[in-house]
């Protein structure tokens, strides 16, 4: 018998050409002697964690970074090869993965660098650790006064040495933010403090940092929301030479479910929120908050049909919404309908729909990616 495919009305596209050229872009700017580290955490921001570290492995990244032990086990699971850290820590029994798949671990905890310690005896290696340092992010990490301390514990441990430094920045999206040139300051200060034995490498700059504050490149970047396409301030590049300005990477589209002629004064969608003022023909669409278009968006967002701008009206459901398509000819059941990305000359950006929502692209990328299913495509299709 015939095996047919059933597959989701809803699609996240993943342009892989977009992809490859963000990375390229990334890497220009930093110039040959910086590594940039992939951050393909969350799935790869919604883009598929596997493959969107296969593509760019494919065109020479050669480290990659996840939130998580259990997704770098995957991805090594998946063939991807080279340097994949582990940001966020681990739990101690779980110390030995990070031997048997040649895992880079991020340490912060005592309890860390003696768990890595034991295993790295157990397997007769050494193993090279980063060292997270919280120079004012206020999040994960040791304050600048813990490090050398924790570098002699680590120092005294057998089977572990400390092979890089790395911090993070709070405001590194904001080109004028103070903050910026204060924390990397006091990163240099505290790396200098651990003295002449440290010899590994050191990794500070975000997207952020990596675009607007060049010197904070030292011997690594890591690369997140602008490998996936978006600046890190919400604009659009538009000042950009086109050849090295990022190219969305994400785009999602439906189709119409159902056509619908409405006289003046129907009420549409649960608590009746919008009221039609005029006949209107209303496109029902079979995406909801569920889906990641998220309630928010009721009576905000905006959908492209025919290439033209369609308003949403009424409250986004579970399944459904609502978009207004009067004054567009033509509409029908099955047509094309995007709610991410280009249609004919019109295009909604991640940033835009983000604005609609009080977030940020980052938010929108995963909502939408880590919802729904994703094709991988290379190019227009
Ligand atoms: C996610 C993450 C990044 C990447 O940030 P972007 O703003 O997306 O470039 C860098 N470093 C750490 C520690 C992260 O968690």
């Amino acid at each position: 018998m015939e095996q047919r495919l059933v597959v989701s009305r809803n699609e996240v596209r993943i342009d892989c050409r977009a992809l490859r050229h963000n990375f390229r872009c990334i890497t220009e700017g930093v110039g040959p002697g910086v590594a940039v580290m992939a951050m393909v955490k969350g799935d790869a921001y919604g883009h598929g964690m596997v493959e969107t570290a296969a593509v760019l492995a494919d065109c020479g990244c050669r480290t990659f970074g996840v939130a998580e032990l259990v997704e770098a086990v995957a991805l090594r699971g998946a063939g991807i090869g080279g340097d994949i850290f582990v940001i966020l820590g681990f739990v101690p029994e779980e110390a030995e993965q990070f031997l048997l798949h040649d895992l880079t671990p991020v340490v912060f905890l005592d309890q860390d660098i003696r768990a890595l310690s034991q295993a790295a005896v157990r397997h007769g290696r050494e193993i090279g650790v980063h060292l997270k340092l919280d120079c004012g992010m206020g999040r994960l990490g040791l304050l600048p006064a813990e490090v050398p301390a924790f570098k002699q514990r680590i120092d005294a441990l057998p089977g572990i040495f400390l092979a890089g430094v790395m911090a993070h920045l709070p405001e590194a999206d904001q080109r004028q933010a103070a903050s910026t040139p204060q924390i990397f300051s006091c990163f240099q200060e505290t790396i200098a403090r651990i003295g002449a034995g440290f010899t590994g490498i050191r990794h500070i700059a975000n997207s952020g940092a990596t675009m607007y504050f060049q010197d904070t490149h030292c011997e690594m970047v890591r690369a997140g929301i602008s490998l996936y396409g978006c600046y890190p301030d919400g604009s659009d590049g538009a000042d950009i030479a086109a050849g090295s300005r990022l190219q969305p990477v994400m785009s999602f589209a439906t189709r119409v479910a159902q056509v619908r002629d409405l006289p003046a004064g129907s009420g549409i969608s649960y608590g009746h929120t919008y009221i039609t003022t005029r006949p209107t023909r209303i496109a029902v669409l079979p995406i909801g908050y569920e889906d990641g278009y998220l309630r928010d968006l009721s009576n905000k967002g905006e959908v492209l049909v025919h290439g033209r701008r369609a308003p949403i009206r009424g409250r986004i459901c579970m399944n459904l919404c609502m978009a207004d398509v009067t004054g567009i000819p033509g509409v029908t059941v099955g047509d094309e309908v995007v709610l991410l990305g280009r249609q004919g000359e019109a295009e909604i950006t991640a940033d835009e729909i983000a604005g609609w929502m009080g977030t940020i692209s980052y938010e929108v990328l995963c909502l939408f990616g880590n919802n729904n299913s994703r094709i991988h495509i290379d190019g227009e299709r």
